[in-house]
C-alpha cells in the first residue's frame, strides 16, 4: 500500500483495519506530508512493532524524477516518470509574495484542445492519488521557498480523473497534511458540468474555467468538450457552484490566439455572455505560448492590451498572465511530458 495516496479518512480506516488506534493515522499524515518522511524508520514516535509492520506492508513512494530544469526567471519544472513510458510535468512559479505549484492530473488529455501541447499528444492514463499528491510532496521538500498556492492546471483535465483528484485535494486542505486554504487551491476545468456539481458538494475549492471563446460555434473548435457541455449548461453549473458562500467568484482563463478569438468583438461578446449569465468572475488572459507545429500565433501586444482594457471597462478584474519559464517549455499550454525527454536523460547518464 502506497500511503502517500491515502486521504486522512482512508488512512484512518487502513490503520483501524490493522488493529491500530485512529490517532496513528494523524501521526502518519504529519510524518509523510508535513515532515516529508519517506522511510518508516524516521518516524520515531511510532511503536517499533508498528513501524516493522509498516516496513512489510506499506511504502511511501512519489513518482520518480526524470528531469529537473530551472528557467532563467526562476521557474522550475520537473518531469516525473509514471511508468510504461509515460511522463508528466509539474511547474513551480516563484513570485515575491507567493509560490505557485502547477500540478498534472493525467498523463495526456482526452479533451484535445488544438492549441494545447498536452492535448496534441493524446491520452495515456489517469494519474493515481499518490502520483498527484506526490508532485506537491516532492516540491515541498526540495524547494527553499514554501508552496503557498496549488493550481491543478498542468497536464490533463482534473475533473475527468475525479476519484483520484478529490482525495488529493482533501490532503492539500487537511491540517495534518498541507493545511492550504480552499482559496489557495484551484481546480482548472475545461467544463465537465456534472463533475463541477459534484466538486461543489465534495470539496469546494477555487474554480478556474477555460473559456477561450464566447460562442458555442467557436468553443466547439477550441475546447471540443463544449459539444457535450455547451456554454448554457456550463454557465448554469457555475452559478450553482457559486451559490453557497464562501465561493465568491470564478476565474475565467482565456487563451488569446491571433486572429481566432482575440478581436474587440470577441471581448464584447465575452462580457455580454457572463453579464447575461450573471456569473461573478475575474478574467485571466493568456497570450498563446507557441510550440512546434501548433498552427497558432501569439497576438501582438496592443491587441492583447485592448482585449484586457475592454473587459476592465466592462467592470471585470482582468489580468494578463506573464509568460514564465518559456525557455524550459514550462509556460501554459507547453506541457507535454513525453518519453523522448526520458530517452535524453538516459543517454546523458550513459
Ligand atoms: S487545455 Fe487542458 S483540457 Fe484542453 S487539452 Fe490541454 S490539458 Fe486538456
Amino acid at each position: 500500500m502506497n500511503l502517500l495516496g491515502l486521504s486522512a479518512s482512508a488512512l484512518t480506516e487502513w490503520c483501524v483495519a490493522r488493529g491500530e488506534k485512529p490517532f496513528r493515522a494523524r501521526q502518519l499524515l504529519k510524518w509523510i506530508h508535513q515532515r516529508g518522511a519517506s522511510a518508516f524508520g524516521e518516524m520515531t514516535d511510532l511503536a517499533k512493532e508498528f513501524r516493522a509492520g509498516l516496513d512489510t506492508d506499506a511504502e511511501i513512494r512519489p513518482p520518480e524524477v526524470l528531469q529537473d530544469n530551472v528557467s532563467e526567471d526562476g521557474t522550475r519544472k520537473w518531469l516525473f516518470d509514471v511508468g510504461n513510458g509515460n511522463a508528466i510535468e509539474t511547474v513551480f512559479i516563484p513570485e515575491t509574495d507567493r509560490g505557485t505549484l502547477c500540478i498534472s492530473s493525467q498523463a495526456g488529455c482526452t479533451v484535445a484542445c488544438p492549441f494545447c501541447s498536452t492535448g496534441r499528444q493524446g491520452f495515456n492514463r489517469n494519474l493515481t492519488t499518490a502520483e498527484i499528491i506526490g508532485q506537491l510532496w516532492w516540491a515541498r521538500h526540495v524547494l527553499d521557498q514554501p508552496v503557498s498556492n496549488v493550481v491543478m492546471m498542468g497536464m490533463g483535465e482534473p475533473l475527468l480523473n475525479y476519484d483520484a483528484v478529490v482525495p488529493a485535494l482533501q490532503l492539500m486542505l487537511a491540517d495534518d497534511a498541507y493545511g492550504l486554504s480552499r482559496r489557495k487551491v484551484t481546480v482548472s476545468t475545461s467544463g465537465v458540468v456534472p463533475m463541477i456539481d459534484r466538486l461543489a458538494r465534495d470539496c469546494p475549492v477555487s474554480l478556474a474555467v477555460s473559456l477561450h471563446a464566447p460562442t458555442d460555434a467557436l468553443r466547439d473548435v477550441l475546447v471540443p468538450l463544449n459539444k457535450k457541455y455547451p456554454l448554457k449548461d456550463l454557465m448554469s453549473s457555475l452559478r450553482r457552484y457559486l451559490d453557497p458562500a464562501p465561493r465568491d467568484f470564478i476565474t475565467f482563463e482565456y487563451v488569446l490566439l491571433d486572429g481566432v478569438n482575440d478581436s474587440i468583438e470577441h471581448a464584447k461578446a465575452v462580457a455580454r455572455l457572463v453579464k447575461h449569465e450573471e456569473i461573478s468572475c475575474k478574467f485571466n488572459l493568456i497570450p498563446f505560448n507557441p510550440f512546434p507545429n501548433s498552427g497558432y500565433r501569439k497576438p501582438a501586444w496592443p491587441k492583447t492590451r485592448a482585449f484586457a482594457d475592454l473587459l476592465t471597462q466592462e467592470g471585470f478584474i482582468t489580468t494578463i498572465r506573464k509568460t514564465r519559464g518559456d525557455d524550459i517549455d514550462a509556460a501554459c499550454g507547453q506541457l507535454a511530458g513525453d518519453i523522448q525527454d526520458r530517452t535524453r536523460i538516459t543517454m546523458r547518464m550513459k
